[in-house]
């Protein structure tokens, strides 16, 4: 929980946020698969000669009220379902599968209660596909993006089914850390979900509050490389266009990143694809 904690430094009275109830909340990354495009593809500027280490990851976050899954990552279908998109998004977003979120939960003796997804991109629902029972919490202008035609190259039918189980929630208009929407998923300030649209309509984010020393924010696809937040930079510009729906709101979305970085340099901010960043996440939940 997010408290204030007083500090009495030589008569001035200091406040700090605390999040020192939470150390019970476990996270572990399941990694479904990579990637190794070139760093301009994802970056304004970025190298054509060197290569960016890109991953597809689920995150499961275990809490003492409950367990849930941020997104997916890649399923059992993948390959069958990017036969959806057009031959030119799939050779540009060539991907290399490893074990699915679904069986990592199996050997981890899990079942997952509910996923939450960042947003409808084939590389963070594909997995929706292998746990058909778990309802799966959406915003609802994502929801209806998945139902727009030709919306995104990175989103198609083969993702989802009749049967699919959204449940739909809104987001409280209740400022949290700069952004006007957020939602308490326990209600104790541990994970606090975030709406970041301009990637795609209903993108959210996810802050995990363990402790002080313990804080993280998961951006979805907002960016894709961290340079971006260091230099305030968009994707490159034919992925702008094939990846985000709105770029401009992209890069509010950035300097917002950039403006939390300002004010909280501990705060891990992770790209969802960006290997290293990710790699980072998986060595601070592990402290
Ligand atoms: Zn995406």
């Amino acid at each position: 929980m997010k408290r204030f904690l007083l500090i009495f430094l030589g008569g001035i009275v200091v406040s700090l946020p605390t999040w020192s109830q939470n150390e019970k909340i476990k996270v572990t990354v399941l990694y479904t698969g990579t990637a190794s495009p070139l760093e301009g593809s994802t970056i304004q500027g970025g190298s054509w000669f060197k290569k960016f280490p890109m991953v597809h990851p689920a995150f499961l976050i275990e809490h003492p009220k409950g367990n849930f899954l941020f997104d997916t990552g890649l399923g059992k279908t993948a390959k069958t379902q990017v036969q959806d998109m057009p031959w030119w998004a799939r050779l540009a977003t060539r991907f290399e599968q490893e074990e699915t979120a679904v069986d990592q939960l199996k050997n981890l003796n899990i079942k997952p209660e509910r996923i939450i997804v960042s947003h409808v991109h084939y590389d963070h629902v594909s997995g929706l596909a292998d746990m058909p029972e778990v309802p799966v919490e959406i915003l609802p202008q994502e929801l209806e993006f998945t139902k727009i035609k030709g919306a995104s190259p990175a989103v198609f039918p083969s993702l989802f089914s009749d049967k699919t189980p959204w449940k739909t929630y809104e987001l409280e208009r209740k400022e949290y850390e700069g952004y006007s929407k957020s939602r308490d998923i326990f209600g104790d300030g541990s994970l606090v979900l975030v709406g970041m649209p301009g990637h795609t309509p209903g993108s959210v984010g996810l802050f995990i509050n363990i402790s002080n020393k313990k804080r993280a924010f998961l951006v979805g696809d907002t960016v894709w490389n961290s340079e971006a937040l260091n230099n305030g930079l968009p994707k490159f510009w034919l992925s702008r266009k094939f990846a985000d729906t709105n770029s401009d709101e992209v890069l509010e979305r950035i300097k917002e990143l950039q403006a939390l970085h300002k004010k909280y340099p501990e705060l891990l901010i992770v790209p969802s694809h960006d290997a290293k960043a990710v790699a980072a996440f998986v060595d601070l939940m592990k402290l």
